[in-house]
């Protein structure tokens, strides 16, 4: 990973719970809700929800008066900072800062007057309300898609960039980052890193567009992840069709999965399985993650289809099983500790999970059942052993090799 590009801090001010972009802040998770916002309720259910599966700043369209109106009632009651997603209307923009709102998005692409701009501007300024430029290659100024061609490129999505932010020059106002979203991601990608040349405001990646999850989920991780490696974002949002919670878990997955955040709930490891397993692989992991995934604890369990690899390779994870001859090797930081049935295996985790999360890896260790570690070498030395028939009749081939 390349170190994290430097950038100017702005501050998105919630009064409990401010969320800083850019700087040595830590990368945020966004999202955005699905509700009418004039439905007060239903999208502060879903803010909540957000913000449970990891979301940190959270956005709202603020596309008609009562949408405004619906946000003087939400922004007091989210518990985390609420942006306001505008476009063609700059009036919604006013509205919208009336109503209280701590960001503004505004798409460069339909709101084109620059006294209009300036206004909104103007009053983000006397508020001390940061605004994110939206780029978005599906709505580029038509004047700039003019200029390179009929077509949408990073530079054009760049330049769109710099022009907004050239009319908040004008007023004095630089309380901004900026994002140049694509749904193609290698454009996508060609984008930010022209952006990151050009400019030190703090930069929110997004692939846009990204469809349905699992495609969706691949093309926006290959886009934000590819640029955060280089050191390239202050804040990330997956852009899935898809209930939005799934958009913020997979932020967070990411950021933690990159170590960008650190780890609020369960990292669950599994070998892919290969013709050694034990078990079925898939059931049991897939039925650990439901068991643990609930329970919000810190800790990387794995789940490995024999006793032949398995602990050796998940030695560093906190806790983990291995199956071997019906049976499933308990391990804490690659040290046996019991050996349970194999119908067992998954109540096993979910009680070490608790005890770990409880007393910790240490108290955990020195509750290893005394001949766990000999019956699970047992184990593994059989199976070692045992080479099977000989299908392929070995010997006759060996004699044959021999005589070469
Ligand atoms: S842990 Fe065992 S079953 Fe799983 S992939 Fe490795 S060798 Fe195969």
């Amino acid at each position: 990973m390349t170190a994290r590009r430097r950038t100017r801090q702005i501050v998105l001010p919630h009064p409990t719970n401010p969320v800083a972009v850019g700087g040595d802040a830590p990368v945020s998770v966004q999202s955005m809700t699905t509700t009418k916002t004039s439905d007060v309720e239903g999208t502060l259910q879903q803010i909540y929800a957000l913000y449970g599966a990891g979301a940190d700043i959270v956005r709202c369209t603020c596309n008609e008066r009562e949408a405004a109106e619906g946000l003087a009632q939400i922004v007091p009651r989210s518990p985390v900072p609420i942006v306001a997603d505008i476009h063609h209307q700059y009036r919604m923009a006013l509205a919208a800062l009336e109503a209280g709102v701590h960001c503004l998005r505004l798409n460069p692409g339909n709101i084109r007057k620059p006294e209009h701009i300036k206004a909104v501007a103007m009053e983000c300024k006397d508020r001390g309300v940061p605004i994110r430029i939206g780029v978005n290659g599906g709505s580029l100024d038509p004047k700039l898609y003019d200029k390179y061609g009929g077509k949408v490129t990073a530079e054009a999505m760049v330049e769109s960039a710099q022009m907004e932010l050239a009319y908040f020059d004008e007023v004095g106002f630089d309380d901004v980052k900026i994002s140049v979203k694509a749904s193609n991601v290698p454009l996508m990608i060609e984008a930010y890193r022209q952006l990151s040349e050009v400019t030190d405001h703090p930069l929110h990646l997004g692939v846009t567009e990204a469809g349905p999850p699992p495609a969706g989920l691949l093309k926006a991780t290959a886009g934000i992840a590819a640029l955060l490696a280089e050191g390239i974002g202050d804040t990330i949002r997956y852009s899935l069709t898809a209930d939005p919670v799934e958009e913020a878990r997979a932020g967070r997955q990411l950021l933690e999965a990159m170590g960008l955040r650190e780890r609020k709930g369960l990292d669950l490891i599994a070998c892919p399985s290969c013709g050694r397993a034990e078990v079925d692989v898939i059931k049991v992991a897939n039925d650990a993650q439901a068991a643990l995934e609930g329970k919000n604890i810190p800790i990387q369990v794995a789940v490995m289809g024999c006793v032949v690899n398995g602990p050796g390779e998940a030695r560093e994870a906190d806790l983990g099983i291995a199956a071997g001859r019906r049976r499933g090797h308990l391990f804490v930081k690659g040290k046996v500790v019991k050996v349970v049935p194999e119908d067992e295996m998954v109540d096993a985790l979910v009680e070490w999970a608790d005890l770990i999360a409880e007393n910790g890896v240490e108290a955990a260790l020195a509750k290893a059942e005394d001949g766990a570690a000999a019956e699970a070498e047992k184990d593994r030395a059989a199976l070692l052993e045992d080479k099977g028939v000989d299908a392929n009749e070995s010997s006759v081939h060996i004699d044959a090799i021999r005589k070469l």
